[in-house]
């Protein structure tokens, strides 16, 4: 039996450290992040927009990378600015703030002259030497909000840096996950885990393996854009996601989480699994009348951004109907890989329980291996387990439950949507998604007198 990750543990992301910062020490990786527009825009305009939470303030830059959020603070008055970058990426920071002060006419971006000390290190690293500040700026954000678990440095530097009623840039993330229907990518998938399926590969039986590779295939969230019109309801019931709040969420509450899902269907058709993307707010400083807040959203239906959406693919679809309600939750636990273990359980109507998501989780595969390894004795308590079989069975007849598990950083990727201008053409039926019935609409939309 595999029992669920469990938080306690809280996996230590060093081992990772090396190919993490390697990564980030590259222009070429931080270029990507610079023009992400949206991305770098909405970061410009919560800075410069909000002036009072950086006028001759002190503020700290929690990953600074090549430094962009840096000078926007500058840009916005700040007194000083602590840059904090663990990879080499500092150095090529240090060569760019430097320049501000070469002499003669040589000097380039003066505006960031004696503004900004980049501290090459590990925010985590006790011996950094900043005084509290004003305001914190960062992006920690990773696909689906809390990949790369850089939250997680940014709530270290809020608690160990941040002066009383300071600022948090951004200061709120939001996640929803909604219902999707896409038999193009179910089929794509399939196709890559039935390769294992052949007998006859060079003269070698390769399908003892199929069933591990449908589970690694359908186990890696699928990372890309797709057709907002493929989401079978509109997420979550109240269409507020799920909310961090950086000011107050604990590293606990950030290592282990469950997302409860109540949706209900807008159309009928097949769902193949459960999309999520998020939103970021820049709220300023609360009850100031200057204070301009800032929302940027990753989904499906806004501009496009480097995160793109995350999609977890059930290995069999769950057949849904217009009106009914799914239910259910989303359970991520921090691992080892910078990122997160993530079970999704669902049911569809009215009928069924919930499993309790901190509970051990046995997966399907396992289940049938065990099975196969104990055959049931057929001689003793026969009748016993026909009933007790007969009772499961009509159990599962009246409710369709779904559960699976998915690493977020075993990332596959998805760009077969461009969103080309013929998509405003596609109707739901085109991507085998069905409206329900109008009544009024049967008669013409003709009233009727007693
Ligand atoms: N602020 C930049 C870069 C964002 S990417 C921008 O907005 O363009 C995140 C950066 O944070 C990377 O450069 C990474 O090396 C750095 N980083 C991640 N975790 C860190 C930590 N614990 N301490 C210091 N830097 C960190």
């Amino acid at each position: 039996m595999s029992s669920a990750p469990s938080v306690a543990d809280n996996p230590s992301n060093e081992s990772r450290d090396p190919a993490y910062f390697g990564y980030y020490a590259m222009l070429q990786h931080q270029q990507n992040m610079l023009q992400d527009t949206v991305r770098t825009s909405t970061y410009r305009s919560a800075i410069l927009l909000n002036t009072e939470c950086f006028e001759d303030k002190l503020v700290m830059d929690v990953g600074a990378g090549s430094g962009i959020l840096s000078y926007f603070a500058v840009q916005a008055g700040a007194k000083k600015v602590y840059a904090v970058e663990a990879s080499e990426m500092a150095l090529k920071m240090k060569k760019l703030v430097k320049a501000a002060s070469l002499p003669g006419g040589m000097a380039k971006n003066e505006f960031l002259k004696d503004r900004i000390e980049v501290i090459q290190a590990k925010i985590e690293d006790p011996s950094i030497k900043a005084p509290k500040v004003d305001t914190i700026i960062s992006e920690p954000i990773g696909v689906l909000l809390v990949h790369e678990r850089m939250i997680e440095s940014f709530i270290y530097a809020r608690d160990t840096y941040l002066k009383p009623g300071g600022q948090l840039f951004p200061n709120k993330g939001t996640m929803y996950l909604a219902p999707f229907t896409d038999a193009l990518l179910f089929t794509e998938t399939m196709g890559k885990a039935r390769f294992w399926e052949q007998t006859t590969f060079h003269g070698v039986d390769l399908s003892p393996l199929y069933p591990d590779a449908k589970a690694e295939m359908f186990g890696m969230p699928v990372v890309g854009h797709f057709d907002p019109k493929s989401l079978l309801a509109t997420p979550t019931s109240d269409a507020e996601g799920y909310e961090m709040d950086f000011n107050t969420i604990t590293m606990k509450a950030l290592r282990d989480f469950v997302v409860p899902i109540s949706w209900k269907a807008q159309y009928t058709g097949l769902m193949h699994g459960v999309a999520g993307w998020f939103d970021l707010t820049f709220s300023g400083k609360p009850d100031s009348a200057a204070s301009q807040p800032i929302e940027m959203s990753t989904g499906p239906s806004a501009e496009k951004t480097h995160w793109q959406q995350v999609r977890f693919m059930f290995r069999e679809p769950l057949a849904v109907n217009a009106g009914q309600s799914i239910r259910g939750w989303m359970h991520c636990v921090v691992n080892d890989m910078r990122s997160y273990t993530v079970d999704i359980e669902l049911i569809v109507g009215p009928f069924g329980e919930l499993s309790d998501p901190s509970e051990p989780f046995e997966p399907l595969l396992e289940k049938q291996a065990k099975q196969q390894q104990q055959p049931v004795s057929r001689s003793e308590g026969k009748e016993v387990e026909e009933e007790e079989e007969e009772e499961e069975e009509i159990d599962e007849l009246q409710f369709s439950r779904r559960r699976g598990r998915w690493e977020l950083h075993e990332q596959s990727y998805n760009y077969s949507y461009t969103g080309s201008p013929n998509d405003l053409l596609t109707k739901p039926e085109h991507l085998c998604m069905y409206e329900p019935e109008n009544v009024d609409d049967a008669y013409g939309g003709m009233e009727f007198i007693n």
